[in-house]
């Protein structure tokens, strides 16, 4: 059997087009007009809706009431299919700094659901520190934070290998631009994160092998005045280095949507992966003034629908799903097809998802069917339908 969707617009890797997407065995079989549909195929009409790849989230430590951090397979597993309903059908769930047993603990529960063959995909895991620089903390706990020429990080390294797929550091640190080499002679992203590097600092760790910025203006050092001369930070780096993609939290709250426009400015619809940095209550009803205590020990209250410290001095993650995210990039001026780009291909680019984040023969079958109001109403991960309420829709 088949499943044949039609009469959407179809968000392709080059263009938008009115046509029909025909998916088999949990894979897109082919976009194109000719194909008839038989008795027994399944027929989904999407007239007057988009047809967008499944979002990939490749920064997320939690949702729908768990995290990653717990070290629970369950936990993931249940994260994954929260946000799934949501249209993230892939995501690279992400540990926060934390003592070793709980990122080993964290990595192995990773490692579990991601065997799980059907559902939404757990690509991999992404360790964000424990190598950050206190200075950035925002809502790491310093506690935790190592640094790399101090620390033996290896276990984490080795933990599982051919899982680990992207990892946040400051290169400033100690250690840190050996920490860069070492992630790219294996094949991690690495990505600056939570760094107080200088503009000059970024450059020479370009050259040791990081590439990414992680949430760009969060926990990033920016323009700075030593004796009336300027010094640039992370932030100018990241917008201005072409060999930086840039992670962006486009929740709403993190970032206005001038400073979207002008990431989008400089960096264009290739060098940004929308993110939404989801603490473990992003993709459910959370009340007002919810107080958490994160698995870190960080104290974090809901507020005017974002995380924020108890202090309310910094942010400490959205509540966000990426389908929010691609509204506010839409609203801040970015085309629609380029803001899905950001929250498909890039990310899956990102980490070398080749089958994740396009629309295209042979890629999973991981679709999303988004109303005017750019909304999920229907949702397929690996050819499973997990949400359809495309009846209720035309209603
Ligand atoms: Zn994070």
């Amino acid at each position: 059997m088949k499943t044949v969707i039609r009469g959407a617009r179809v968000i392709l890797p080059a263009s938008v087009s009115e046509t029909q997407v025909v998916v088999e065995d949990g894979a897109i079989l082919e976009i194109t007009d000719r194909y008839e549909p038989q008795p027994e195929d399944r027929l989904i009409c999407a007239e007057g809706l988009y047809l967008c790849p499944g979002f990939v989230d490749i920064h997320v430590h939690g949702g729908g009431g768990f995290s990653v951090n717990s070290g629970s397979k369950d936990a993931v597993t249940h994260m994954a299919r929260a946000h799934a309903f949501w249209g993230t059908t892939s995501l690279l769930p992400t540990t926060l700094a934390a003592p070793m047993p709980q990122l080993l603990g964290a990595i192995s529960a990773v490692k579990a659901a991601s065997l799980c063959p059907d559902g939404p995909t757990v690509l991999g895991v992404h360790l964000e520190g424990p190598c950050l620089n206190p200075v950035q903390s925002g809502a790491q706990a310093p506690g935790s934070l190592l640094v790399p020429a101090e620390a033996d990080i290896a276990p984490l390294l080795e933990a599982w290998p051919e899982g680990l797929k992207m990892m946040g550091a400051a290169p400033e640190l100690k250690g840190g631009m050996e920490l860069g080499n070492e992630l790219s002679r294996r094949g991690i992203a690495a990505s600056i994160a939570h760094s107080n590097a200088t503009y000059y600092e970024v450059q020479e760790a370009v050259k040791h092998g990081y590439s990414d910025v992680t949430h760009l203006y969060s926990s990033c050092s920016g323009l700075i005045r030593i004796n009336s001369y300027r010094i640039p930070g992370v932030i100018e780096a990241g917008l201005n280095l072409d060999e930086l993609t840039v992670q962006v939290i486009a929740d709403g709250k993190h970032l206005p949507l001038e400073l979207l426009s002008l990431i989008y400015r400089c960096k264009g619809a290739e060098k940004i992966e929308l993110i939404t940095d989801g603490l473990e209550f992003s993709a459910s009803e959370l009340k007002e003034g919810t107080v958490y205590r994160q698995e870190n020990g960080m104290e974090t209250v809901y507020e005017d629908g974002v995380m924020k410290l108890l202090s309310r001095q910094s942010f400490a993650g959205s509540v966000a799903t990426l389908h929010r995210c691609v509204g506010n990039m839409v609203k801040a001026g970015v085309p629609l097809a380029q803001a899905v780009r950001m929250a498909g291909e890039n990310p899956a680019r990102r980490i070398g998802a080749a089958k994740k984040g396009r629309i295209a023969p042979g890629c999973d079958a991981d679709l999303v069917i988004l109303n005017k109001e750019l909304s999920p109403v229907w949702v397929m991960a690996r050819g499973s339908v997990l949400r359809d309420e495309l009846d209720a829709h035309r209603r």
